[in-house]
């Protein structure tokens, strides 16, 4: 087995508090979806509930790892190389139709085979690598249906290719929490109250969910 896969099954073994990390969906240049003010843009909106998540997760003791604290521009990359280490990575966005008529809000895991992990392994390694990916897709989808049970809607749960997964070790969701062009979700996520009932819902999930 290669010494960094030992580390690694050591370091699950024996975590320390946990750490989440919290993904601000886009950012500088990127702006995501533009919303019903033209002056807000989804990255704007991400960072917010972002926030407020971290706050109140710092509250209840948990060590929070922002991937950005202001309107800067981050690679996918980047994003997911701040996960390494954490019990959960979280990635936070809002979401846009064609015909701004959808509403509700969307969890996404992803696939065992997603999850990077190790650069070099070796061949006695591979049942082991198998099976540490299998248990990071069945903690996602925990996640994912704990956020799930508390959000409003039903929302729904699905496996996604999404870049920011790539290469991740860490149990991982991104959450899209509404669609920021329809006409009542999107304004009502405009309004910071609804934000802060949101960043509640998700920092309750995670916090049971992500130990
Ligand atoms: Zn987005």
């Amino acid at each position: 087995m290669s010494t960094t896969l030992i580390l690694l099954l050591i370091s699950r073994l024996f975590a320390p508090q946990p750490l989440i990390v919290l993904d601000p969906g886009h950012g500088g240049s990127n702006m995501g979806a533009p919303t019903l003010n033209q002056h807000i843009h989804e990255k704007d909106l991400t960072l917010d509930t972002a926030q407020r998540v971290e706050h109140l997760l710092r509250a209840r003791g948990f060590k929070v790892r922002m991937t950005r604290r202001d309107d800067a521009y981050l690679t996918l990359k980047q994003r997911a190389a701040m996960a390494t280490g954490a019990t959960c990575f979280v990635s936070i966005h809002y979401n846009t139709s064609k015909v701004h008529d959808r509403k509700g809000i969307e969890i996404f895991v992803p696939h065992s085979s997603a999850f990077g992990c190790f650069s070099e392994t070796t061949p006695e390694d591979t049942t082991m690598l198998y099976s540490l990916k299998t248990s990071l897709e069945e903690r996602s989808v925990m996640l994912a249906q704990t956020i799930k049970k508390r959000m409003p809607g039903s929302p729904r749960v699905a496996k996604a290719w999404f870049d920011v997964f790539e290469g991740l070790c860490t149990p991982s969701v991104l959450v899209e929490l509404g669609f920021v062009d329809h006409p009542e979700e999107g304004s009502r996520i405009l309004q910071a109250s609804y934000r802060q009932h949101l960043a509640h819902l998700l920092a309750d999930a995670i916090a049971s969910s992500c130990r």
